[in-house]
This record gives structure tokens, C-alpha cells and sequence, in this order.
């Protein structure tokens, strides 16, 4: 990938500056792999790949989505591409070269994944008995949902990236051009 003046600039200039903040990058067939910032991570275990509003970054040891943009010295909102116009252009150009409807189910099954596991975190905390909890209990447990809250997050970002997916080539089909959201 060579960096031009073309509609994917802003997209494009998000990940360099994102993989440029890890260790260990490799391309992978949806994108990127690196080492974890945000724990020791000796195989790389972070997932990045270009979303079509946001850099789209997953650690399969857990680690929180907070946790690791924090590591890489940025905030979640940092992840996300610059303006509307931007990410519908991006969009396009990204969409281009997947099979979008593959990518879009890839995405609602990790969405689903992360959503069921925050859940059975917040039912689980909403049944404990809090009266004799320690303060090293209370961290823990602040830990945990903190945690959940993050995977929510992260889940919402993939459903809203497989809705956008579906939503620019749909539309496309039937001569109807996206609108703002
Ligand atoms: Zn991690």
C-alpha cells in the first residue's frame, strides 16, 4: 500500500498510525495481527483490521478495549475515522475488495459473541450478595464489568460496521444513495 491522495486516505492514515504503535505486525487475510500492548503477549494475539468507520482492533486473550487503545497511548474514539463524509468514502473503497456479505456475518458473530459474554457478566454481578466484599473484591468485580462494558462497546462497533456494510451495497443495488447517519 502506497500512501496518494485517493478516498481512502483517512482510513489508510488511522491504521499506519495505529500499527505503527505495535509490536510484531503481520498482514493476515482480513487484515492485521500484532502483539497485545495492553498484556504480555509473547504470540501475537491483537486482530486489527480496516472497518469501514473505525479501526476495528480485537485481543483474543481478553483484553479490554480501553486497555489496549490506552497501551497504544490513544482513546477508543481515536480508533474512529475523522468525519462522515470520510467514512462513507472509506467505506466504499474498503468494501471493494471483500466479499462484504462474508465480512458483514464475520462481524455480527463476533458482535453476538462479545455481547452474550458482557451479558452473562452483568447477570452474574447483578445476583452476588455485596454486604461482606472486600475492597480487593470490589476492584475485582469493578474489573469485570468495566471489562463488559467495553465488549459491549466493541460489539455495538461491529454491529453498526456489518449494518454499514450491508447498507452501502444494498442500497447501491437498488439505485438508492446512502444517507447521513
Ligand atoms: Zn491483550
Amino acid at each position: 500500500m502506497q500512501p496518494s491522495a485517493n478516498e481512502s486516505d483517512i482510513a489508510f492514515e488511522t491504521m499506519e498510525d495505529v500499527l505503527g504503535r505495535l509490536d510484531r505486525v503481520r498482514p493476515t487475510t482480513r487484515g492485521w495481527s500484532a502483539c497485545c500492548p495492553a498484556h504480555a503477549d509473547r504470540t501475537p494475539s491483537l486482530s486489527l483490521a480496516e472497518g469501514e468507520t473505525c479501526v476495528l482492533v480485537k485481543c483474543w486473550a481478553g483484553c479490554k478495549l480501553d486497555d489496549i487503545a490506552a497501551a497504544m497511548g490513544l482513546r477508543v474514539a481515536d480508533l474512529f475515522y475523522d468525519s462522515a463524509s470520510d467514512k462513507r468514502r472509506t467505506a466504499r473503497s474498503v468494501s471493494k475488495r471483500r466479499d462484504w456479505r462474508k465480512e458483514a456475518a464475520i462481524l455480527e458473530d463476533e458482535a453476538m459473541t462479545l455481547w452474550l459474554h458482557a451479558n452473562a457478566v452483568f447477570a452474574f454481578a447483578s445476583n452476588l450478595d455485596t454486604t461482606a466484599w472486600t475492597d480487593e473484591d470490589w476492584d475485582i468485580a469493578t474489573d469485570a464489568i468495566c471489562g463488559a462494558y467495553g465488549h459491549m462497546e466493541q460489539a455495538e462497533a461491529f454491529d453498526i460496521e456489518a449494518f454499514n456494510i450491508r447498507y452501502t451495497h444494498l442500497t447501491k443495488g437498488v439505485g438508492i444513495e446512502p444517507s447521513g447517519c
